[in-house]
């Protein structure tokens, strides 16, 4: 007899999401999360009085969200409270120029006008088309399975309409852009989604640009930072007798031949299950935690053949003064060819790059108390990608070099002489993001998402090569974010439920 009928390492988003729709289903059900506090990603941390949010800083898309809580029999309101945040985005450009979005499609659209007159149009087209597809679509496009050429037909079948929409999602987001705005502003304002996520306008998908559009539906902070919702998800499956234990490392999932039984910890404990889920990194599950030894060689030639997404220095400051800002997220953009270039002549040549383009968040500006009073925070996203293994440097070496070119950075865009008022600083480089998270090569979206690792060519939620074996979250069918690992982990729990139910 089993410890548990499932077993999930890893308490990021998809892990919860799954674990608590098993245990609402009546598994047994465990979660093991090898650091202090759950959410990875989107989780949370205090230091001095502050609350830092250590990876995503907004939640946009609350579809999967409400569908989780709608398949728990609950109410999203009394597990999670979500502040608006409006304008969307303020903007920061080359030039110096300042221009925000607001969520009102009409007000935006006016934004665009005192800017480029000539791209309202464009802008307009955009709008309406990409509306639509979100109206008809954001089900069959959010929730499907993907896991096998069969199951992307049958959602085509469902919705024909899907024919219509997908010319425009298998062409880079930089062809999306310049197919609708012709103003390098505006072209720069709408192309930045894919940069921050990963992979360059030239290269991320037009899915991004649909991405950016959903944002005028609302965006939103958790009050109490972007743990609470982790935290939602956990206490949601907690009622149904899910247990989720914090700082257990797993090392190893234990197999009977090709079938898991289990898994063994970092401190020599084997806890058994028929059901393991892995919520971390693809590769790492399979290469590490599998073992190389116990795949077909074809699954090792396949899941060695995925690349890590970039990594990026994260910057948490604490501030005893309001900074001069205009919104929830400030992004100060460069051109489309500047974000290439990043790309191109640094990331890919291991060089940092020297860039002014940064994410730059202010979450006391929803949420006031996750700071002393009077005081404020800014997590930072800066010169994002930068490589993980800098060209005969090494992070530990440059982080105080680097810390000072934040400084700098901030005092050019958010406020002169604001070195003054910075009363807490820490740098996350690449290499502290890997040993915070385990997260390899300090990756912060797991596997790298361009249009050749998207959706069926992502590795599968249910396991080809491991029976009993799922993954869920960023490696996995629909990449980075904290929507689509929240939908990931309603495909995996399906699929379970569909096996073992
Ligand atoms: C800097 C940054 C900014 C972001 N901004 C946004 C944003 O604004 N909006 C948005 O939608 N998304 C954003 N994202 C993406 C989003 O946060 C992530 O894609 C999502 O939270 C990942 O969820 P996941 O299910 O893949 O799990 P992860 O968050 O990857 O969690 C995996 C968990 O597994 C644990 N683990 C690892 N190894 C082991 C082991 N051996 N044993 C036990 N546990 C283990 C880790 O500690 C971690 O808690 C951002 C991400 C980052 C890093």
């Amino acid at each position: 007899m089993a410890d548990y009928d499932a077993i999930v390492i890893g308490a990021g988003l998809g892990g919860l999401t799954t674990a608590s729709l098993l245990s609402k289903n009546g598994f047994k059900t465990l979660v093991l999360e090898q650091s202090d506090i759950i959410g990875g990603c989107c989780s949370t941390y205090e230091s001095q009085g502050y609350r830092f949010d250590v990876g995503a800083s907004i939640v946009e898309i609350l579809h999967p969200m409400e569908r989780f809580f709608e398949l728990m029999g609950k109410r999203r309101e009394d597990y999670i409270e979500l502040l608006p945040c409006d304008p969307i985005y303020s903007f920061i450009t080359e030039d110096g120029r300042r221009f925000s979005y607001p969520t009102d499609v009409d007000e935006t659209t006016k934004v665009i006008e005192s800017i480029a007159p000539e791209d309202v149009e464009g802008w307009k087209k955009f709008a309406s088309l990409g509306f639509e597809m979100i109206d008809r679509m954001m089900d069959a496009m959010m929730l499907s399975p993907m896991k096998t050429v069969p199951e992307a037909m049958r959602m085509v079948i469902k919705n024909p309409e899907a024919m219509r929409f997908l010319p425009l999602l298998m062409r880079t987001h930089q062809a999306v852009t310049r197919k609708y705005y012709r103003n390098p502003v505006i072209q720069s304002s709408v192309a930045f989604q894919s940069y921050f996520a990963g992979a360059p306008p030239e290269i991320g998908s037009g899915i991004f640009g649909f991405i950016a559009l959903t944002e005028h539906l609302g965006i939103y902070y958790p009050r109490g930072g972007m743990i609470s919702i982790p935290e939602g998800l956990a206490r949601a499956g907690e009622e149904h007798g899910l247990e989720v234990r914090t700082g257990r490392k797993v090392e190893k999932i234990l197999l009977d031949g090709r079938k898991a039984r289990g898994v063994l910890l970092e401190d020599g404990s084997e806890i058994t299950s028929d059901i393991v889920v892995s919520n971390v990194n693809a590769k790492v599950a399979y290469l590490k935690m599998v073992g190389p030894e116990n795949l077909p060689r074809w699954a090792v030639k396949a899941i060695s053949s995925y690349r890590h997404s970039m990594p990026c220095p994260m910057i948490y400051v604490g501030l005893d003064t309001k900074p001069d800002l205009e919104a929830h997220h400030t992004v100060v953009t460069g051109s489309i060819e500047a974000m290439n270039k990043v790309w191109n002549d640094y990331y890919t040549k291991d060089l940092i790059p020297s860039t002014a383009m940064s994410l730059i968040c202010w979450p006391t500006e929803a949420d006031p108390s996750l700071a002393p009073e009077g005081h404020h925070i800014l997590n930072f996203l800066c010169n994002a990608p930068a490589p993980y293994a800098p060209l005969g440097d090494n992070w530990d070496r440059i982080k105080g070099w680097y810390r000072e070119e934040a400084i700098k950075s901030l005092e050019r865009v958010v406020l002169p002489g604001i070195r003054d008022h910075i009363t807490y600083m820490e740098v996350s480089t690449p290499l502290d993001f890997e040993r915070r998270l385990l997260s390899p090569q300090g990756s912060i979206y797991g596997l790298f998402s361009d249009m050749t690792s998207l959706a069926l060519f992502r590795p599968h939620a249910r396991s080809r090569v491991v029976d009993g074996l799922y993954l869920t979250g960023s490696s996995t069918h629909l990449g980075g974010g904290v929507p689509t690992t929240i939908a990931s982990g309603i495909i995996t729990s399906g699929y379970i439920l569909k096996d073992r139910g």
